[in-house]
């Protein structure tokens, strides 16, 4: 059985400051057809304090070798290496660390996929310790934000909806 983590409705929704969601969110429109990627970093104290957008490269390696990419970026993301490595550089030097990883579905639910799973578990993933938020898209508006966090290495991720946090 495939498997996939949806949001639980009856978790509490974790809030963010709504300029971090309106970056989210724009990301994914502009990208509208292909999935879009990217951090963002922060520190214990402010979780979410800033986005960083990474380039998905999927169609470009899905169209090199299709046989090992069978999807492209319409379907499936693959953040550039340059760009995520210099965005933990960058964090790394103002103190800050990747607390989440992003992307988006094009006409999908917010869920983590197998392939999201299969990714954010994988021992090579670079941010273990990162949560997971998708922006789902649907008829060329944003549907419904989700994030996933699991409590360590050996738990499950649990699926919450994301909310503005008010000033
Ligand atoms: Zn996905």
């Amino acid at each position: 059985m495939r498997r996939r983590t949806d949001v639980d409705g009856s978790l509490s929704p974790v809030l963010m400051p709504g300029r971090i969601l309106e970056e989210l969110s724009s990301h994914a429109l502009e990208r509208k057809l292909e999935e879009c990627c990217g951090l963002i970093v922060g520190d214990d104290r402010e979780r979410y304090q800033r986005l960083v957008r990474c380039r998905n490269e999927m169609t470009q390696r899905h169209e090199r070798d299709p046989l090992r990419y069978p999807r492209d970026g319409t379907e499936a993301f693959y953040m550039n290496e340059h760009d995520y490595q210099r965005a933990q550089e960058e964090a790394e030097a103002e103190g800050l660390r990747v607390t989440a990883v992003y992307h988006s579905h094009v006409g999908g639910a917010a869920y983590l996929s197998t392939m999201d799973l299969e990714f954010a578990e994988s021992e090579w993933f670079p941010f273990p310790d990162a949560e997971h938020i998708v922006i789902s898209l649907s008829n060329g508006a944003v549907s419904e934000l989700g994030l996933f966090s699991r409590r360590g290495l050996d738990d499950v991720f649990r699926g919450r909806s994301l909310k503005a946090l008010l000033p």
